[in-house]
C-alpha cells in the first residue's frame, strides 16, 4: 500500500493539510509506492513562522557550536549511508553504487560546513585613520529556502542546507515532488543531530508552495536548482520581491576530443559520462565533439559499449544504468530520438525498444548514440536530461571550442587532449562555469564552489564553499574611534608621598 509523506515542520514529521497530494513511484517497477502531501501557502506560512522565532537563537550561537552538530549530522549521514542511498535509488532509480556516491558528495559539503567558525571569521584593519579601526563581519539572512531538483535528492539539499544552517540561519527546503523520501530522511537526521526544531524543516509541494516561498516577505534568500525554464521564473520572482535568488540550472554539456587524446581513456569516461545515472546529471556529457579525424576511431570503440551497458533495476549490482525517473519523462527522452532521426541525424545505437523482463512496467531505455549531429538541430540545441550521446564532428581546436562557447547552456565541459597547450588555451578561453581536463564531469570538491555560466545560471554567487558562506550571510563593517577615556585618567604610578 503507497505511505502518506507529510511535511517535516518545528521538529516533527507532520501531515498535509492542504487536501492536495502528489503520487510517488519506483521507476525500476512503475509501482505508485508513496503519495506526498502538496502544501499551501498558508502551511509554507506557518513553517516561515516557527523558522523565523527559532533563528534568532540559533543565529546568536556561537560558530563553533553550530560547527559541533553540523559534525553530528556528518555521523549520523555516515551511519545511514546505505539507507539513505536505498531510498534514492527506489524513488530516482539510480544505481545503488551511485547513489552512495551521491550521498558521498553530499557529505563533503556537510565536512566544509563543520569548520564554519573559520569561514565566518570577520577581517580587521587597525588605524584606518587616527585611533581609528574598523573589521567587518558576516552575520546570517534569517529564513532562507531551497527548492531542489529530482536528480540530486541528498546532495543538493546537503549543498544548500548544511551551508545555510551552519552560517546561523533557519532552513526550509522544497524537495523535487518525485523522490522526496530521502531529503525527509535527511530532515530527519537533522533534528536527531541536534539542530533545533524550526532551524532544518521540509515542506513538500509543487508550483503553490514554490509561489509562496518566492513571495513570502520573511524569506530574504532563496536557492534553486532545477531546470532552466523553472529557474528564470523562480529568478525573476524571487528578486522581484527584493529576494537574494540564486538559480542554478539546465545544462548541455561538451567534451572536446582531441585527436591526441587517449582513445581508450576517453571512451571509458563517455560511457560514465553520458550514461551514468541514465544521463540524468547537470553535469552529464550529452555532447562529445570529436576533432579532426578522431570521430570514426571514437565511434568504433563507443558502439559496442553503448550496445553492451547493463541496463536494469538499481538495487541489482550488476546493473549499470537504472531507469528513468518517471514514465513521462522516459516518453519527453524518446522523443527527443524519434526527432533526431527526424532531422538527419545518424543514430547509430537506437535504445528505445529495449524492454526487461521482469520489470515491462518500468522507466527503462537503452543507451543511444548519435553522430552526424549539427549545431541547427533541435537535439543539439535542447538538454535532453536522458542516455543519448550526440556526437559533433569539428575540423579543428578552434571549431571545437567556437561550438562550445555559442551553445546557450554554460554548465561544465571537458577537453581530452595529451597536449597541455590544447588543455590550457581551452581551460582559459571556454566559456564555461566549469571544466576537466582529463575529467569528463568536473565537479568541484566542497571547497571550490559549483556553478555554471550562461542560461545555467541566475544570479550570483555558486552554491557552496566560500561563495556558499557568501550567499547565505550578509556583511557588516563597523568603523571605530574610542574617545580618550579612563587610560588617560588612570594613575600607574605610586603617589608621591607629601
Ligand atoms: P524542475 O525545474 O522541473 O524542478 C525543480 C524544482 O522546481 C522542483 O522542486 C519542482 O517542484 C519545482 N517546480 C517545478 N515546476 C515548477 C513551477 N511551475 N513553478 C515553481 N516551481 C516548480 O527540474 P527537475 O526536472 O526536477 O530537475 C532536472 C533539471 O535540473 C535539469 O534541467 C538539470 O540540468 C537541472 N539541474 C541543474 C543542476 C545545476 O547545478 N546546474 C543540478 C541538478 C539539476
Amino acid at each position: 500500500m503507497a505511505s502518506q509523506i507529510g511535511h517535516f515542520i518545528n521538529g516533527k514529521n507532520v501531515p498535509g493539510g492542504s487536501g492536495r497530494f502528489g503520487d510517488v513511484f519506483n521507476p525500476a517497477t512503475g509501482e505508485k509506492t508513496a503519495r506526498v502531501a502538496l502544501a499551501s501557502a498558508a502551511e509554507v506560512d506557518a513553517a516561515v513562522q516557527v523558522a523565523k522565532n527559532a533563528q534568532l537563537a540559533w543565529g546568536a550561537m556561537p560558530p563553533l557550536r553550530r560547527a559541533r552538530v553540523m559534525f553530528k549530522v556528518k555521523d549520523l549521514i555516515e551511519k545511514r549511508l546505505d539507507d539513505i542511498a536505498r531510498l534514492l535509488t527506489l524513488e530516482h532509480g539510480k544505481t545503488f553504487d551511485d547513489a552512495k556516491g551521491e550521498v558521498g558528495r553530499g557529505l563533503e559539503v556537510v565536512e566544509f560546513a563543520c569548520g564554519i567558525a573559520h569561514h565566518m571569521r570577520g577581517d580587521y584593519t587597525e588605524q584606518i585613520a587616527t585611533d581609528m579601526d574598523a573589521w567587518s563581519m558576516r552575520q546570517p539572512l534569517g529564513v532562507v529556502a531551497g527548492i531542489t531538483p529530482f536528480n540530486f535528492p541528498i546532495m543538493i539539499p546537503c549543498w544548500m542546507g548544511a551551508m545555510a544552517v551552519a552560517c546561523g540561519n533557519a532552513f526550509i527546503l522544497k524537495p523535487s515532488e518525485k523522490d522526496p523520501s530521502a531529503p525527509m530522511l535527511l530532515t530527519e537526521l537533522f533534528a536527531e543531530a541536534g539542530v533545533p526544531a524550526g532551524i532544518f524543516q521540509a515542506i513538500n509541494g509543487d508550483k503553490e508552495a514554490v509561489d509562496a516561498l518566492l513571495t513570502h516577505p520573511d524569506v530574504p534568500a532563496i536557492s534553486f536548482v532545477g531546470s532552466t525554464a523553472i529557474g528564470r521564473y523562480v529568478y525573476h520572482t524571487g528578486t522581484q520581491h527584493d529576494k537574494r535568488v540564486q538559480a542554478l540550472c539546465g545544462a548541455k554539456n561538451h567534451m572536446v576530443v582531441m585527436p591526441d587524446a587517449d582513445l581508450d581513456q576517453t571512451t571509458d569516461a563517455l560511457i560514465g559520462a553520458g550514461y551514468g545515472a541514465a544521463g540524468e546529471r547537470c553535469m552529464a556529457i550529452s555532447v562529445a565533439v570529436a576533432v579532426g579525424d578522431v570521430g570514426d576511431k571514437l565511434i568504433e570503440k563507443l558502439v559496442p559499449r553503448v550496445q553492451a551497458l547493463k541496463v536494469g533495476p538499481g538495487l541489482d549490482p550488476q546493473s549499470e544504468m537504472g531507469p528513468l525517473v518517471t514514465r513521462q519523462h522516459l516518453d519527453k527522452v524518446k522523443g527527443y530520438v524519434d526527432l533526431g532521426v527526424k532531422e538527419g541525424a545518424k543514430l547509430v545505437v537506437d535504445g528505445r525498444e529495449l524492454k526487461l523482463q521482469g520489470y515491462e512496467n518500468g522507466n527503462f531505455m537503452g543507451g543511444c548514440l548519435f553522430d552526424n549531429v549539427t549545431p541547427d538541430m533541435t537535439i543539439y540545441k535542447d538538454e535532453i536530461f536522458g542516455p543519448v550521446l550526440s556526437i559533433v564532428r569539428a575540423k579543428g581546436f578552434d571549431d571545437a571550442i567556437k561550438l562550445v562557447n555559442d551553445h546557450a547552456y554554460g554548465n561544465g565541459t571537458a577537453i581530452f587532449t595529451r597536449d597541455g597547450d590544447s588543455a590550457r588555451a581551452f581551460a582559459n578561453n571556454v566559456k564555461i562555469g566549469m571544466v576537466g581536463v582529463n575529467v569528463p564531469i568536473p565537479v568541484p570538491v566542497a571547497y571550490h564552489s559549483f556553478g555554471g555560466w550562461k542560461a545555467s545560471v541566475f544570479g550570483d554567487h555558486g552554491i557552496y564553499g566560500m561563495e556558499g558562506v557568501r550567499f547565505y550571510t550578509k556583511l557588516k563593517t563597523v568603523s571605530a574611534r574610542w574617545p580618550t577615556g579612563i587610560r588617560s585618567g588612570a594613575e600607574f604610578h605610586f603617589k608621591a608621598r607629601h
